[in-house]
């Protein structure tokens, strides 16, 4: 199988996996199992973003730039999360409505809030990706430590 088409399976496999939960649900799902699931699924989303884009990105320069590069890169992507979070409409199960008024339906503003969530996500391999296919990167065996 093409390695692009097969890098790009993983975090579909993974994301399908993980929603098909939702089939062994019954009615609600105790606050306290919600909060911890919450927890446990930010806990994955920090480290693979520090073992799987931080610490190659600091491993690939030198000196200063080993950290002031990526340090920007970092703040980059929280202001510009934050940016896209203030000017979608959307709509946080908890915690309700956000950004500018508009007369989108509910599911509309939910599924603005996944995309909200899942745009990062989608850079963030195919950054992986363009990175692991570069032939003097130092990605692709990290790469394939944290994501095989
Ligand atoms: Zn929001």
């Amino acid at each position: 199988m093409n390695p692009v088409l097969t890098a790009l399976m993983i975090p579909f496999l993974g994301t399908a996996l993980g929603s098909a939960f939702v089939f062994f649900m019954k009615k609600d799902m105790p606050d306290l199992l919600q909060k911890v699931l919450l927890g446990f699924a930010s806990g994955v989303m920090v480290a693979a973003s520090v073992w799987s884009l931080l610490i190659p990105a600091m491993e690939m320069g030198t000196g200063n730039q080993a950290v002031v590069s990526p340090t920007i890169g970092l703040l980059a992507g929280f202001a510009f999360l934050l940016l896209i979070d203030y000017i979608t409409p959307h709509i946080h199960p908890v915690g309700g409505p956000e950004g500018p008024e508009s007369r989108l339906s509910r599911t509309a503003k939910l599924a603005l809030a996944v995309t909200i969530h899942n745009f990062p996500e989608g850079m963030a391999v195919g950054v992986a990706i363009a990175g692991a296919l570069t032939a003097d990167s130092i990605w692709p065996e990290r790469w394939l430590c944290h994501w095989v």
